[in-house]
């Protein structure tokens, strides 16, 4: 794949759900109307999608969301996309995430040959993390950011300046 200015196309960020189970003040209201399931691709979709543009020449791919982690059975298609790393036609898979989950799932995805993970972290104040997320619970992102580091991924803080 090439651009209309002839670069190459390595590079595909995937968004697996809209949804996300904070409501950070820049992002969204706090009732928020999301897309019908029937509107979304399902796992399997999202798979061979992946695969296609995988086949087309990307080489290294992000998941994102919302919050990619509350995406229902969202390993199945972690674990799916990471035997193209195996067979050496993906260099890298990674995901961006808002940290609520990975206490959970930290494990699982180096299992699944993610090796580097970005976190949205706004604040180290407990308060005004509440305050930006509105449902956020700090001390769990801090329980998984501990547990994405002993399980050996790498990871990249980013904060939105306010
Ligand atoms: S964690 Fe990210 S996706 Fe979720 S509400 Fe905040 S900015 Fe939006």
């Amino acid at each position: 794949m090439v651009d209309p200015f002839c670069r190459l196309v390595t590079y595909l960020r995937v968004s697996v759900t809209d949804r996300c189970d904070f409501r950070c003040t820049y992002c969204m209201a706090e009732n928020m109307s999301f897309l019908p399931k029937k509107d979304l691709l399902s796992l399997e979709e999202l798979d061979r999608l992946c695969s296609a543009f995988i086949a087309k020449g990307v080489r290294k791919l992000r998941l994102t969301g919302g919050e990619p982690l509350v995406r229902k059975n969202i390993m199945h298609l972690v674990r799916s996309i990471g035997r193209h790393i195996e067979i050496g036609d993906l260099d890298e898979l990674t995901l961006t995430t808002n940290g609520s989950q990975l206490a959970r799932f930290a494990q699982d995805l180096y299992d699944c040959d993610v090796r580097r993970i970005n976190i949205s972290l706004d604040t180290l104040g407990p308060q005004k993390f509440k305050d930006i997320t509105r449902w956020g619970d700090f001390s769990k992102v801090m329980e998984g950011i501990d547990a994405a580091q002993k399980a050996g991924l790498k990871i990249k803080l980013n904060a939105v300046a306010l």
